[in-house]
């Protein structure tokens, strides 16, 4: 896959962040922020499920399946982009190619996050192993459908970028305020968040308040 973002650090330089965080960056950078910077990680209903589903593809190990070598929760990181994590699945067919599959909670439906944190992932098996990857997949446990994903522009550049602007939002240690949108309502942590207050200072400062005197 091509990609033309070159602003990058040179490797070593960049603080090596936890490639999932992309997902959660691109959902909402505040979300990231309050991950890593606050250490949040509430559950709610779907993080609880999702993690189950993850549960089943994180015993490590490989099987062999109509050919294709399949390598469960492989340990996966790219020093360009300051990222490491695991595949939940990595095909290797029997010609080479190498394909990343995601296991995702839920129906097939398609998530621009979900798509860039795939991306990633074949960026970080690019750079390991010095080959080329043009798509993945991602098997969407509710409806048992996989669902190819192309890795063709704009989608590299964007997910590089949003790297670069992940890195940028820590190194530049201010917390994104809350801004409540649709995505809010099935935020793990809209209740640490508080998106319909803290946008507000005045407002968040009388929140603050009125929880420390419920106390
Ligand atoms: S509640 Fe909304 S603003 Fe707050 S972290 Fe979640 S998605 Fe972002």
């Amino acid at each position: 896959m091509k990609s033309e973002t070159t602003n990058w650090k040179s490797p070593g330089e960049l603080e090596v962040l936890p490639l999932s965080l992309l997902n959660d960056f691109l959902y909402c950078s505040r979300r990231a922020a309050l991950k890593l910077v606050e250490g949040w990680r509430s559950a709610n209903e779907h993080t609880v499920r999702g993690t189950i589903v993850h549960d089943h593809a994180d015993l490590s190990g490989y099987e062999v399946v109509k050919g294709v070598t399949l390598h469960r929760a492989l340990p996966i990181w790219s020093e360009r982009l300051g990222l490491s994590g695991k595949c939940d699945i990595v095909e290797q067919w029997s010609h080479g190619a190498l394909v990343p599959v995601e296991f995702k909670l839920g129906r097939r439906r398609e998530w621009d996050n979900d798509n860039a944190q795939l991306c990633a992932q074949a960026l970080c098996l690019e750079e390991m192993f010095g080959c080329e990857i043009p798509s993945g997949a991602i098997f969407h446990v509710a409806s048992k459908r996989r669902r190819e994903v192309v890795f063709d522009a704009p989608l590299p550049n964007k997910t590089e970028e949003a790297a670069s602007s992940l890195h940028a939002m820590l190194g530049a240690k201010q917390m994104p305020l809350a801004v409540f949108k649709p995505a809010c309502e099935e935020c793990s942590l809209y209740e640490i968040c508080l998106p319909r207050g803290t946008k507000d200072p005045q407002r968040a400062n009388r929140l603050a308040r009125e929880a420390l005197m419920s106390d």
